[in-house]
């Protein structure tokens, strides 16, 4: 998530400036509650060979007009309840996946550091929290790179904050950020996300992996192509009963696109690929009774789609 441009609204521009400041005045005037500040967890869980914690990161707060340009505010309004706050914002999780597998403690993303503002980059308190010193951590996977998912791999000294780690990213993700003269190709809206990305990937320089859709990242971690929301996105699958898939950004809030999931949503970069990538995932998920986790779903963000009336029905674990 982050200024994009939307395939199916030309329309939707967004300065980052302008909706951070008014989620400071927010927080500062005390109309965002604090139970929306308050870091969640962590909530540990197994699923199969895996014991897993959810880690949050804390919340963004961001303008509902980003939600989709196929919702109305009636429709957002319904759908997300209490996410949403004073002056037309919104609030979502981010959940941070650590997995201990065997010798490995893998995270699965790693949260906005200070991209977002205050009420999120806490990645590093829940970690102290869950008593999980960073250096331990061997594999970081990412399933995209926008920031709110790269750039807490880069401390503010400009080196990777996990200092034994592998950076693991899908090939067509790579390779999507990676030319050089790509901020002056993509919308004028996105170049200084560009920018940055291609600077935390320099960071991550040659201890950056690449891996391909077909092939497992590790051992009992399958990936699933989910282009759209980038042009490289991916989510994972963990080995274990009927599989536990890690959505990513591919469904970005449960509330809103399981229900509809043709909808695009405002940080996708190609609307209708992602609402293509979207329902088969979905589908995938309801038809083989897959546990489901995303990134900016309510905390935990554990649940499972069932199918109903052409779209999904969100159900969440019972925890
Ligand atoms: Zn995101």
């Amino acid at each position: 998530m982050f200024d994009a441009k939307n395939m199916n609204d030309g329309h939707l521009v967004l300065n980052r400036r302008r909706f951070l400041g008014v989620a400071a005045a927010l927080i500062a005037s005390g109309a965002l509650p604090k139970s929306a500040l308050a870091l969640a967890g962590p909530h540990r869980f197994t699923h199969g060979a895996f014991d897993l914690t959810v880690l949050s990161d804390g919340q963004l707060v961001l303008p509902l007009s980003i939600v989709s340009a196929q919702a109305t505010t009636g429709d957002l309004k319904t759908l997300m309840g209490a996410a949403i706050q004073p002056g037309d914002m919104f609030t979502s999780e981010i959940n941070v996946v650590l997995a201990r597998s065997g010798s490995d403690l893998i995270l699965f993303d790693t949260g906005a550091a200070g991209a977002f503002g205050p009420t999120a980059g806490q990645l590093f308190e829940s970690l102290k929290t869950a008593g999980v010193d960073p250096a331990d951590i061997t594999k970081v996977i990412f399933t995209h790179a926008h920031p709110d998912h790269i750039l807490g791999a880069i401390g503010a000294d400009g080196k990777p904050t996990f200092a034994n780690a592998s950076f693991h990213l899908a090939e067509n993700e790579f390779n999507f950020w990676s030319p050089a003269d790509l901020a002056s190709q993509v919308p004028a809206q996105m170049k200084d996300m560009t920018l940055g990305i291609q600077a935390a990937l320099k960071v991550l320089g040659d201890r950056l992996v690449t891996f391909k859709a077909g092939a497992e990242v590790l051992p009992g971690i399958g990936v699933i192509e989910t282009p759209g929301h980038t042009p490289g996105h991916v989510a994972f699958e963990l080995a274990g009963g009927d599989g536990l898939i890690l959505a990513g950004d591919s469904i970005a809030l449960e509330s809103v696109f399981f229900k509809n999931p043709d909808w695009a949503f405002g940080f996708d970069y190609d609307g209708t690929l992602a609402g293509k990538s979207r329902r088969a995932l979905l589908d995938q998920a309801a038809t083989g009774k897959k546990q489901m986790l995303g990134y900016h779903w309510t905390y935990p963000g554990l649940g499972r789609a069932e199918a109903k009336d052409g779209a999904f029905v969100y159900v969440p674990a019972n925890i």
